[in-house]
């Protein structure tokens, strides 16, 4: 017999560790199943799941193809270790050499993993210490990941690990750098190159950003930031890391996010997306520069569950989902609606101070005064009014992601146009509740 939603929840929080909680105060879901963009509870509750769990579960929860991948893989062979070759693993490094434009891939169990290898790997190929990350980026939560990641995450490990420097985001809406569109001058990438010169350029060995930062507000930068920041490395010879686990793998329509902007990093890291959460998998994905160093170096590092067959099987059915049901043409047309009731949204609810949207990835951030752009919740923290929207939300049993003064709509990419719309009802009933409290 199923146990009971209680029983769950108790030996769940008797026995195990939540992580980013403070353990009294975690109050988790319960979750027994799941179909396209729904996931069930417990008590038999069916949640819409507009944040596809952490911005994983691109293909929705319990596809099909994806679990008969894995079962398939189960049955013929479960596990070998990384010095070995196996058909899945090839054939997925084939894959993501196609898609991806770079040349091979060093697979891991996820995306702090993939960080953590990507700025290892700079290292030896440069023979360079230093990585420049931007402030606005969460790399994950593995030491040097946590360190690269300029979020308040990574303050409890600080100092970290040495050689990370930080640089300011392309933050449009509150431009560090104080500028307007039209009084622009792209400092968001020009203060990179006076960093690199303040550091000395010799010593710099990668610049790494996320595709389209995710987690820290969804800064979709301007079309001609990712063309000039390439053209920042190329004149430095600094390797450019784009971590795509968030913004990769369909989220915004295309493979990577950085494919919008015609430009090629030199090392791509992902996660999430690729398995669609089924299986754990990370991978390093590097060009062919840094391919052919290792013919002749050694890569120092190695995991054992690296390349894992049954995560290699279940990556690649993910993939050909992904491409036989048009899953990211999907993210593209759903996404170009989104968009447009999201403009609707800013121009009729006076707590919707921006919206920000690529595909199917897409942020509300919310404010007190559209003029003075007080945010609704404080940087690092949470008001009375965010809670009474995710409140809100939960009662309409749609799952959503907030942080600080923003949330999320990251649907998984099989989402249908009325899913989206009941979603989107909701929370226009949740800005209207905000707008009456600040008397708007
Ligand atoms: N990089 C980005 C952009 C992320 O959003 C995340 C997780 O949310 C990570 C890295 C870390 O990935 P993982 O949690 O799989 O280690």
């Amino acid at each position: 017999m199923t146990p009971s939603r209680e029983e769950i929840v108790s030996e769940n929080r008797e026995y195990t560790l939540f992580s980013w909680s403070v353990q009294s105060a975690a109050n988790p879901i319960t979750m027994v199943g799941g179909h396209g963009s729904h996931f069930v509870d417990a008590d038999g509750n069916e949640w819409l799941d507009i944040a596809s769990q952490l911005i994983n579960i691109n293909v929705g929860h319990q596809h099909p193809k994806v679990i008969e991948a894995i079962k398939k893989q189960v049955d013929e062979l479960c596990f070998a270790a990384p010095a070995f070759a196996t058909e899945a693993r090839g054939k997925l490094g084939k894959k993501l050499a196609e898609v991806t434009g770079l040349a091979k891939s060093f697979f891991t169990l996820g995306g702090s993993e993939a960080n953590e290898n990507a700025m290892k790997i700079a290292r030896l190929v440069t023979g360079r210490d230093k990585i420049i990350t931007r402030y606005r980026s969460y790399h994950g939560a593995t030491m040097g990941s946590m360190t690269a990641s300029g979020d308040p995450r990574r303050w409890p490990v600080e100092p970290g690990i040495p050689g990370i420097v930080r640089a300011f985001d392309p933050y449009c809406y509150r431009c560090p750098f104080g500028k307007e569109p039209t009084s622009c001058r792209r400092e968001c990438v020009s203060h990179i190159e006076e960093i690199i010169q303040m550091e000395g350029p010799h010593n710099v060995a990668a610049i790494m950003v996320e595709g389209i930062t995710g987690s820290n507000g969804l800064l979709v930068p301007p079309d001609d930031y990712y063309p000039k920041l390439r053209a920042l490395c190329d004149k430095y010879d600094i390797l450019l890391i784009t971590d795509e686990v968030m913004s990769g793998f369909g989220r915004t329509g295309t493979y990577l996010s950085t494919q919008h902007y015609g430009i090629l990093p030199d090392i791509v890291t992902s996660a999430k997306g690729l398995t669609s959460g089924y299986m754990p998998l990370g991978a390093v994905i590097v060009n062919q520069r840094i391919a052919d160093f290792f013919e002749n170096s050694m890569l120092w590092g190695g995991l054992t569950y690296s390349s894992h067959p049954v995560s290699c099987a279940a990556a690649l059915a993910n993939l050909q989902v992904y491409e036989e049901e048009h899953l990211f043409e999907n993210a593209t047309l759903l996404g170009a609606y989104l968009a447009e009731r999201l403009e609707g949204m800013r121009a009729s609810y006076a707590c919707v101070g921006d919206v920000r949207y690529k595909g199917l990835f897409t942020v509300i951030e919310l404010v007190r005064d559209k003029e003075t752009k007080e945010p609704l919740a404080p940087f690092n923290g949470t008001s009375p009014e965010m809670q009474k929207l995710a409140g809100h939300l939960k009662s309409k049993y749609l799952y959503a992601f907030s942080r600080f003064n923003m949330l999320w709509i990251c649907p998984p990419l099989v989402i249908t146009k009325d899913e989206l719309d009941f979603a989107l009802s909701a929370i226009e009933e949740g800005l209207a509740l905000v707008d009456e409290i600040i008397g708007a």
